[in-house]
């Protein structure tokens, strides 16, 4: 009969079929005395974790079973697209344990963001979504910046406990960890990859001390992220990869600006104003009148409007929400595209959006 041959290292069930998948080894390694995943053979050999993404129902199941551990639990989220990447559902499962925010990408917002005041953006948004956070912490696992801060953090909250870093693909999990690997290489703590005990969590575990260990959980998909619409092409001209470049525009009332062909933005009612604009530099915006945005939108949707590039003919319709802002300055926040920021003065603004992520507003941040 067939038993399940599992990884020696996080305990993941091995298969040879899908390199993209979970527990993948090379049909060769099968022969192996000890067999490991190659998430956990990059670990072990590269110091370097990988994120393979978790079906729902897996991840979940997997993520439930922090609930009955005891330890830090560190959620690390895209700045750039908090609410996409936010994993409400975790919550419930996690149990009583402490959590760290960590929001990642910090490098890609403009070097005048008031960090203090996105952190306390942060804490509120989190509690908004059912979250009770110990503390937030920004940094970029790509340029390194704070990250003393979160070490501090981490090893301040976690009480000589374990940790596990939890988030949805593409928050730069993986980043993160290969920076906190890489950072404490060589120093007295250094993280000793090289032991390798057997769980069977599926989390790989990083010792940090002789009793407490930092775990990487999987990542999920989260269907709430603007990625699952687009190319891989067109994600790369959404995707910031350097700080963003803010874009200013002096609308009058009844001007429409769309954000390639993946948001569009109606000035309806308010006095001539500027409309400071966060997206990725490669995003092109175009300015129309609002009687002529809809021939505008059907006739160049995938050309001059875009992205997206391809597939038009599968693109989901246009959903509006109306949004009045008054007297405090404001950003309307188009989840993984980027944000819209009001000066404060009274306007009534439609946005529309052609996939389901919902559009927020929030107290500006710059
Ligand atoms: P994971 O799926 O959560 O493990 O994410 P990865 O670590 O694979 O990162 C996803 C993408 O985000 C990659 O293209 C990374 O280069 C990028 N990335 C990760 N961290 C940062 C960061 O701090 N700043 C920027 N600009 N990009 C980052």
């Amino acid at each position: 009969d067939f038993e399940q041959v599992v990884c020696q290292g996080c305990g993941v069930g091995i298969q040879v079929e899908d390199k993209e998948k979970p527990g993948f080894v090379p049909a060769s390694a099968l022969e192996n005395e000890m067999i490991i995943c190659q998430r956990c053979f990059r670990l072990k050999h590269y110091n370097e974790v990988q994120d393979v993404p978790y079906t729902d129902s897996d991840f979940l199941k997997m993520i439930s079973q922090i609930g009955e551990t005891n330890g830090l639990i560190v959620k690390i989220v895209d700045i750039f697209d908090f609410s996409g990447s936010f994993i409400k559902s975790m919550h419930r499962l996690t149990g009583k344990n402490p959590i760290l925010l960590v929001a990642n990408k910090v490098d890609l917002l403009p070097k005048s963001t008031n960090l203090n005041r996105l952190k306390h953006w942060m804490k509120k948004a989190a509690a908004d979504l059912g979250l009770t956070v110990q503390d937030v912490c920004l940094v970029s696992a790509k340029t390194g910046q704070g990250y003393q801060d979160v070490k501090a953090a981490i090893e301040s909250y976690r009480k000589g406990k374990d940790v596990y870093v939890v988030g949805c693909t593409n928050v730069g999990k993986s980043t993160f960890i290969n920076y906190l690997i890489n950072d404490s290489t060589g120093e007295q703590d250094a993280i000793t990859t090289s032991y390798f005990p057997g769980t069977t969590l599926g989390f790989i575990e990083i010792p940090l001390d002789e009793q407490s260990s930092l775990f990487d959980t999987p990542g999920v998909i989260n269907r709430g992220q603007i990625a699952h619409y687009l190319s891989k092409k067109d994600l790369k001209v959404i995707t910031p990869t350097k700080e963003i470049k803010p874009r200013v525009y002096q609308l009058n009332e009844q001007q429409t600006l769309f954000v390639g062909g993946l948001a569009r933005f109606d000035f309806v009612k308010g006095e001539r104003q500027a409309f400071v604009c966060y997206f990725a530099n490669s995003i092109e915006l175009h300015r129309t009148k609002i009687e002529k945005a809809d021939s505008l939108y059907q006739e160049h949707l995938g050309g001059l409007l875009s992205p997206p590039s391809s597939e038009i003919e599968h693109f989901p319709a246009l959903q509006e929400r109306t949004i009045k802002v008054t007297a405090e300055k404001t950003d309307i926040v188009f989840p993984g595209l980027g944000w819209i920021t009001l000066s404060g003065q009274p306007a009534t603004i439609t946005v529309s959006t052609p996939y389901d992520v919902p559009i927020m507003k929030r107290d500006a941040i710059i």
